[in-house]
């Protein structure tokens, strides 16, 4: 946690999931169920049916699809075709506490921007573990995420980079790679009983961190709009995005000049040092408060 106003702190995805699945696993009222590929739904004034890859039908009052950066549901909602690649890539890598160098070991989140580059490291589990996400520019292209990665096409774009960062990218045998995408806000959400939620509404570039918080901050919001409307789902829905369409639109927006920021070279990289120098911790903090100081 940062000790200024605004608190910032770092977890593990499988930690924060866990508890997501516990407190699923512990309401009588949801079903989990896994391996079922949505492929298309139908609504009327009353209800919605999902029909799943395998033909099955499954009818509910609403349907809420938060499925990802490439939503199947979004096609129907919205209809803006496929993200948008941003040109960047981003390999993950985790080391253990004893494979960090001792000297770069920091319990801190700390970020290097290089000229088309940038890495950022940090611990997690109370310094169990140490994560670290490069990303560099290229024109590859891979849709979906998760791939296993070339540790060669790292090596070249980070090739000249300080030796902190060499040193730091040495340790690492096996790198996921994804390729960074986004798409541009929209505030229509909602068709009926069908809304989006997470990446599905909003996908974002990853360079504030905040895609998994704002699908979690979505999940909160939506739960009060059904809760002080339980009979006009439609109507629900429609006050979530309208509550949550301009807060998100500004973190998919500054998350893109986020990225030039880091990645910059030349006069940019020179002005954005210039500025950064003659900021205090709490300048830094405050400049960023609408983010870190709640929904
Ligand atoms: C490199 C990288 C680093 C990131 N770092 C951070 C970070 O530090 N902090 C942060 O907050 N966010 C971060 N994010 C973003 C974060 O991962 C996403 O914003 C978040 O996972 C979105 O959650 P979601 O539930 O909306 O979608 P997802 O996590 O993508 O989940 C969608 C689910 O829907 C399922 N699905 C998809 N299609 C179908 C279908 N047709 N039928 C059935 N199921 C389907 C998928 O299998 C998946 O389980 C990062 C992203 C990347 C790529």
């Amino acid at each position: 946690m940062g000790k200024f106003k605004q608190p910032y702190a770092v977890t593990h995805r499988h930690d924060l999931h866990s508890v997501f699945i516990n407190a699923c696993k512990s309401n009588n009222l949801i079903a989990l169920e896994t391996n079922r590929t949505v492929e298309e739904f139908e609504q009327d004034d009353t209800e919605v049916t999902l029909i799943l890859q395998s033909g099955e039908r499954i009818r509910g009052r609403a349907l809420i699809g938060c499925d990802g950066m490439w939503s199947k549901i979004r096609d129907k909602i919205v209809g803006d075709g496929k993200p948008l690649a941003s040109g960047h890539i981003a390999y993950r890598a985790v080391l253990k506490r004893d494979e960090v160098p001792e000297d770069l070991w920091s319990p801190d989140v700390i970020l290097w921007a290089g000229p088309r580059t940038h890495l950022v490291h940090y611990p997690l589990r109370r310094g169990e573990i140490f994560n670290l996400v490069a990303v560099f520019h290229s024109k590859r292209y891979v849709e979906g995420w998760n791939a296993e990665a070339d540790a060669g096409e790292l090596w070249a774009h980070f090739n000249g980079q300080r030796p902190e960062v060499m040193r730091m990218l040495e340790r690492i045998d096996t790198w996921r790679m994804w390729v960074l995408c986004d798409r541009e806000p929209v505030k229509e959400w909602s068709k009926g009983r069908v809304v989006l939620l997470g990446d599905a509404a909003h996908p974002m570039l990853q360079y504030l961190a905040q895609g998994a918080c704002m699908a979690t901050e979505d999940a909160a919001s939506i739960a009060d709009k059904v809760a002080a409307s339980p009979e006009d789902l439609p109507a629900a829905f429609r006050a979530y995005a309208q509550e949550r369409y301009l807060r998100t639109a500004r973190v998919q927006i500054m998350a893109r000049v986020y990225g030039d920021f880091y990645h910059a070279r030349g006069p940019a990289a020179e002005l954005r040092n210039q500025m950064l120098k003659v900021r205090t911790p709490e300048q830094s903090y405050e400049s960023i408060s609408w983010l870190y100081g709640g929904m």
